[in-house]
């Protein structure tokens, strides 16, 4: 079993592109979680046809003890297993301990041990790279972190600050960093920019995702461009992406 984390800026299109990639993953016959772990808890919604699902937070406030799988575990398209970590009453509580509060539930609740995916894929918000929301990076959650960018100034000192907070762990064999995806936003020299953003941090942009209207119009249909376009350019983008995480996986384990 594989466990990425993918962080990136709000805004940024991240859910996004964990939801093709997932779905991707799931077109070549992996078996993918995904956990959505921003309090928004909207990373699945284009896996599940443009809906909510119950957040574990939610449901443990709910249910207590009582919570099981089914109630916080939507199978979306693909096959692909749903969950969003959800977060606190806003001004109440911390996001962080959340995220954490869900990790240990799914562990508990035997969900890695039972469903078997392949590959874990964490989505993560990552404007404040504080305790609670580096937690996927430690205790062996995830074994790499991508960070979706553009080339935003605001986009690139996130992806700036992600990256120094997973080099913070690095040398205790936690998460290492896997590279930069960039998510364009058609900015002025936007691949020059998150190029150099890549030399600073010391890693590379493993793929160029380009703005593209129809990925919108998928969303609008409640679908992940793989699932809606499967034709399409971009839908061939994603596969690649997904190829490549793959590869980094049978590498990794020769
Ligand atoms: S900054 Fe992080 S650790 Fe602090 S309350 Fe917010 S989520 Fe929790």
């Amino acid at each position: 079993m594989k466990k990425i984390a993918i962080y990136g800026k709000g805004g940024i299109g991240k859910s996004t592109t964990v939801s093709n990639l997932s779905r991707a993953l799931a077109a070549t016959g992996k078996t993918v979680m995904q956990i959505g772990c921003d309090p928004k808890a909207d990373s699945t919604k284009s896996l599940v046809g443009g809906k909510r699902i119950p957040t574990i937070l939610h449901t443990l406030k709910e249910k207590k003890r009582a919570t099981k799988l089914e109630d916080i575990m939507v199978i979306g398209d693909g096959g692909v297993l749903c969950l969003e970590a959800g977060g606190p009453t806003p001004g109440i509580g911390c996001a962080g301990r959340g995220i954490i509060s869900a990790f240990e539930l799914l562990e508990e609740l035997n969900a890695y041990e039972i469903y078997k995916p392949d590959i874990v894929i964490y989505d993560v918000l990552g404007d404040v790279v504080c305790g609670g929301f580096a937690m996927p990076l430690r205790k062996g959650y995830s074994d790499e972190v991508f960070i979706v960018t553009s080339g935003e100034m605001m986009s690139m000192y996130a992806a700036s600050n992600i990256a120094k907070a997973v080099r913070q762990f690095s040398n205790r064999e936690y998460a290492s960093l896997g590279g930069l995806i960039l998510n364009a936003k058609n900015i002025e020299n936007e691949g020059e920019l998150v190029k150099k953003l890549s030399t600073e941090l010391d890693t590379s942009i493993i793929q160029h995702i380009p703005r593209n209207p129809i990925v919108q119009k998928a969303e609008n249909l409640g679908k992940t461009v793989v699932e809606a376009f499967p034709e399409d350019e971009m839908s061939k983008i994603y596969m690649d992406l997904a190829q490549k995480i793959i590869k980094e996986e049978n590498d990794n384990e020769k």
